[in-house]
């Protein structure tokens, strides 16, 4: 059974993609973009660019309006209480750093930030850095045998000087979803403000932000079908009334003299500058097209093909599993091949993964790999695009071993 992806044609790329890449096997990286989306953007430049909450003129007010109705749309795609808990970023990556300053002024020396040892770099160095500016403590939450952050070992090390909690909701190497309730739950019972890296979760099916009850969630829309250069930062109101400004001009402003400013309260406050406005609409764009589809099918569809990427990896003889992953994506290591010369095979063969540390350094260190290959999925990745890899790893560990 070929297990085509009914979503496939809705993505240009796939037609385009010509010889060196007729299998892209690299979603977690960043996501193909529906035809809808890019309708969105040329849409939006082709019927008059214009700045928005500043014009008075049709176009402005036009750009105004559909800006607006992205927040929306992101709003309720994360279950948000209102549009005004969602602020635009570059990416994931801002978003955390966003935070890292705006909430730096709560802090003293000698208290505790937490993360966890499987963080990306993004949810990892911007709280090292602030650790380093202002005398905190980092504490890195241990992993248990399985990949997951120990809840055991949270419970002993999340304290009363833990003032803030910043954890991953699935990891990008291991693929597994982690204890977040519980997490969230000890920070809670410490009065520690939470931040949680959605970049990859939000990618596999619909959270609810007011349930899960997080203070603070990021995520980029790249990997969410939408385009680059856009992220978002969702807070509750309490968390984002804490924030301070961290970037000054135009539209974040107030009142402005020359010797003194008034600033805006979230979201316009933290959008200094003349956002991504094409980005933005797309990202609606992008959580439309989603919308549209059937949730429950995209899930399946995914859960057989991640079913049948571990089963076909499980064949090879000395491949091992970084961690036996929940969903989307599969990290593995094969006995006495360097991954890098693995990846590099498997492009010339016109196969897209991923090897390296991922952005995960000291996670791949704990793990005592210097690296490792992964391959992930999308709602447009097929069965047929599995053969076709799982035929090109074989050929390519018949010219290594
Ligand atoms: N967090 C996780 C778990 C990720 O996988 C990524 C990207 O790979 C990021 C954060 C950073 O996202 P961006 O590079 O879009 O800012």
């Amino acid at each position: 059974m070929s297990l085509p992806s009914p979503w496939r044609a809705d993505f240009p790329a796939f037609a385009a993609f010509g010889r060196d890449c007729q299998t892209y096997l690299d979603s977690a990286a960043t996501a193909q973009k529906p035809q809808a989306v890019l309708d969105a953007l040329l849409g939006y430049y082709a019927g008059g660019a214009a700045n928005v909450h500043r014009a008075q003129h049709g176009p402005g007010e036009r750009a105004t309006l559909a800006f607006e109705g992205a927040r929306a749309k992101v709003a309720a795609w994360l279950n948000a209480d209102s549009a005004e808990q969602i602020v635009f970023t570059r990416g994931a990556t801002e978003s955390i750093n966003l935070l890292a300053y705006g909430l730096e002024h709560l802090f003293a020396a000698g208290d505790q930030i937490a993360v966890s040892a499987l963080e990306h770099h993004a949810n990892l160095l911007p709280w090292q850095q602030l650790a380093q500016r202002s005398g905190l403590e980092l504490l890195v939450l241990p992993l248990d045998a399985a990949g997951d952050i120990d809840l055991e070992q949270a419970e002993r090390l999340i304290g009363p000087r833990t003032r803030l909690l910043a954890v991953s909701q699935l990891s990008n190497v291991l693929g597994r979803w982690q204890p977040l309730e519980a997490l969230l739950a000890l920070a809670r019972a410490q009065g520690a403000l939470s931040v949680v890296d959605g970049a990859q979760g939000v990618v596999h099916g619909r959270h609810d932000l007011q349930a899960l009850a997080c203070d603070f969630y990021v995520l980029s829309a790249h990997k969410l079908y939408g385009p680059d250069g856009i992220g978002v930062l969702y807070g509750r109101p309490s968390a984002l009334e804490r924030l301070r400004h961290w970037q000054f001009g135009g539209e974040m402003v107030q009142q402005a003299d020359y010797h003194e400013a008034r600033f805006r309260p979230a979201p316009l406050g933290f959008e200094a500058g003349t956002p991504a406005i094409g980005a933005a609409i797309a990202l609606g764009a992008a959580l439309d097209y989603l919308d549209g589809l059937d949730g429950e099918a995209v899930a399946a569809h995914e859960a057989l093909l991640h079913g049948r990427l571990l089963a076909g990896l499980r064949r090879f003889d000395g491949l091992q599993l970084l961690a036996e992953p929940h969903t989307a994506l599969a990290s593995f290591v094969v006995e006495g091949v360097h991954n890098a010369d693995l990846a590099q095979l498997l492009g010339e063969q016109g196969i897209a993964v991923r090897a390296g540390q991922h952005c995960a350094m000291p996670l791949l260190r704990r793990l005592g790999r210097p690296g490792a290959l992964r391959v992930s999925l999308g709602l447009y990745s097929e069965g047929d695009d599995l053969e076709r890899f799982f035929a090109a790893l074989h050929h390519a560990l018949a010219l290594l071993r």
